[in-house]
């Protein structure tokens, strides 16, 4: 697991972070209208939805590594 929560809020709802996630990790609430880290298992920590975020919502794990990353190095 890399990203593993949502600053409820911070988030504004504005989908950007769902929309970049391709790896179905965070769905949007349709109850509070904000994102979700649903399937945190699935995530890759390849960071667009951190980078999509324009409130910086989005709470990650630091200690977890990418295998994205590693296989720079
Ligand atoms: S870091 Fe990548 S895989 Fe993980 S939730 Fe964000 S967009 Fe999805
Ligand atoms: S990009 Fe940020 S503000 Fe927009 S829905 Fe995702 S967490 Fe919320």
């Amino acid at each position: 697991m890399a990203v593993e929560n949502i600053n409820k809020d911070l988030c504004v709802g504005c989908g950007e972070c769902y929309r970049a996630c391709s790896a179905d990790v965070i769905r949007m609430d349709k109850k509070t209208g904000k994102a979700a880290v649903t399937y945190p298992e699935d995530c890759v920590l390849c960071a667009w939805c951190i980078l999509s975020c324009p409130v910086h919502a989005i709470i990650f794990n630091g200690s977890k590594v990418s295998p994205v990353f590693t296989s720079w190095g």
